[in-house]
C-alpha cells in the first residue's frame, strides 16, 4: 500500500526547517476549551476501562440528538455506532457491505483511503470523474458506471479535496439512482458542519427512499477542530448498522471513553457555537483566497471543508502538481497537497490534469499571510 500523501507531505514539512504546513488538514488552534476540559475531567474522574463496543449510551444519544437538531433527521441512539475516527467507520462500512466481486462507485477526486479499503474488502472500484473547476456530479456519468455487480457508492459531501458541497439537484439525482439500482450509499459527511456562505448540509440519508440504504459517517475531530481525537460515528438503519458494528468489533472494538464523554458534551452545545466555528473558518478562507489572488494565483471557490484549491495552469505556474508541491516545500517554505493522488491513475484527469493543489486555511491569520507572501514571492521568481 502507498504512503498517504498527507503523511508524505507532513514528513517532508517536518524535515525542512521553517516550513509552513498547509498540507494535511488540521487546525493550528488549541480547540474549544470547554470540550477539552470535559475530556480532562473524564480522564481523571470517569472510567478508563473498555466502554461498550457500540459506544457509550450517552454519546450515542448525543449523536442522535445532534442530527435531530441540526439536520432534522429522524434518528435514535440505537441507529448510532461510535468508532475510532471516520476512517475506521468507512473501513467497517465497506467490510460490512462489500463482498468479493462487488463493484463500488467512487467519485474522483476521491479521499485517498477509499480505494485501498474497497480493494481490501474484495471489491472492485468503478470511477466517476468530477471535472474542474465546477466539480459537478453528473447523474449520466453515474448511471453509466452502474452495472449488475454494483453494490454501493461512496460519497464524500462536502467533498475533500475539491471543497464542493453538492446541491439538492445533484443529490436528488444520485439518490434516485441508488433507489432504482438498489445501491447502498456510504456517505462520508465529516465536513457537514464546515460549510460557508450560509449553506446548510443536505444529508443523502434524508432523500426519498434513502433512509434504509444510507450509511452516514461523521467526525468529532472535524466538528471540534480536534483532529487527533479520532472519534467518529456511523448512523444507519439497524439492518445496515448491525453488520458494521460487527466489523468494528474486530477493527478497534471501541473508542476511548473519556473522549466519547467530551464529544457528547460538545455535540449538545448551542447552535451558536457551530455558527461561530463556521464564521471563523469562512474568514480564514477569505483571507487566504484574497492574499493568493492578489499574488496572481487562480483559486477555485471553496464551499466547505478546511481547504481551497489553486489551479496551477490558470495561475501560469507550469509543472505537475506533485513536483510543484515538492518545490514549494524546498523553495518557498510552504507545504501543500497535490490533487493527483486523489485519482486512480495517480495523475489527475480530464481538463486541468495534474494542475491542482490543495491548501488548508484552518490556521492563524499571521500564518496564512506569511504563507501567501512566500508563495507570491516564489511565483514572481519562477
Ligand atoms: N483528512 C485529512 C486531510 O484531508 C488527512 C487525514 C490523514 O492524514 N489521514 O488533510
Amino acid at each position: 500500500m502507498p504512503t498517504t500523501i498527507f503523511e508524505e507531505m507532513s514528513m517532508l514539512a517536518r524535515a525542512t526547517p521553517g516550513v509552513i504546513n498547509l498540507g494535511q488538514g488540521f487546525p493550528d488552534g488549541p480547540g474549544p476549551a470547554d470540550v477539552l476540559q470535559a475530556a480532562a475531567d473524564a480522564v481523571l474522574r470517569g472510567s478508563n476501562q473498555y466502554p461498550p463496543s457500540m459506544g457509550l449510551p450517552e454519546t450515542r444519544r448525543a449523536v442522535a440528538r445532534h442530527y435531530q437538531t441540526h439536520q432534522s433527521l429522524e434518528v435514535e441512539a440505537d441507529d448510532v455506532l461510535i468508532t475510532s475516527g471516520a476512517t475506521e467507520a468507512i473501513a467497517a462500512a465497506l467490510l460490512a457491505v462489500v463482498s468479493p466481486g462487488d463493484e463500488v462507485i467512487l467519485f474522483e477526486p476521491m479521499y485517498d483511503a477509499y480505494l485501498p479499503l474497497v480493494r481490501q474488502a474484495g471489491g472492485t472500484a468503478k470511477f466517476v470523474t468530477l471535472r474542474p473547476p465546477a466539480w459537478r456530479l453528473d447523474p449520466e456519468d453515474v448511471r453509466a458506471a452502474i452495472g449488475p455487480r454494483t453494490r454501493a457508492i461512496v460519497l464524500n459531501n462536502p467533498l475533500n479535496p475539491a471543497a464542493r458541497a453538492f446541491d439538492r439537484t445533484e443529490l436528488a439525482a444520485l439518490a434516485a439512482l441508488c433507489v432504482r439500482h438498489d445501491l447502498v450509499a456510504i456517505c462520508d459527511e465529516v465536513w457537514e458542519h464546515v460549510l460557508f456562505d450560509g449553506r446548510r448540509h443536505l444529508p443523502l440519508l434524508a432523500f426519498e427512499g434513502m433512509a434504509e440504504r444510507t450509511i452516514k459517517i461523521g467526525s468529532a475531530g472535524k466538528i471540534f477542530a480536534l483532529t487527533g481525537w479520532k472519534v467518529g460515528f456511523v448512523v444507519a438503519h439497524p439492518g445496515l448498522l448491525g453488520p458494521i458494528a460487527r466489523a468494528h468489533q474486530f477493527l478497534t472494538f471501541t473508542t476511548p471513553p473519556n473522549l466519547q464523554t467530551a464529544v457528547a458534551f460538545g455535540l449538545d452545545k448551542p447552535a451558536e457555537a457551530f455558527d461561530a466555528m463556521r464564521a471563523d473558518l469562512q474568514r480564514s478562507r477569505d483571507r487566504l483566497t484574497g492574499a493568493l489572488a492578489a499574488g496572481g494565483f487562480a483559486v477555485t471557490p471553496s464551499e466547505g471543508t478546511y481547504f481551497l484549491c489553486v489551479d496551477l495552469a490558470a495561475s501560469s505556474v507550469r509543472g505537475e502538481d506533485r513536483d510543484i508541491c515538492r518545490r514549494w516545500v524546498a523553495e518557498a517554505g510552504v507545504a501543500a497537497i497535490p490533487l493527483s493522488p486523489f485519482y486512480a491513475s495517480g495523475q489527475g484527469q480530464g481538463q486541468g490534469q495534474g494542475s491542482f493543489v490543495r491548501l488548508c486555511f484552518a490556521k492563524a491569520d499571521a500564518v496564512l499571510d506569511d504563507a501567501a507572501e512566500r508563495l507570491t514571492r516564489w511565483r514572481r521568481k519562477s
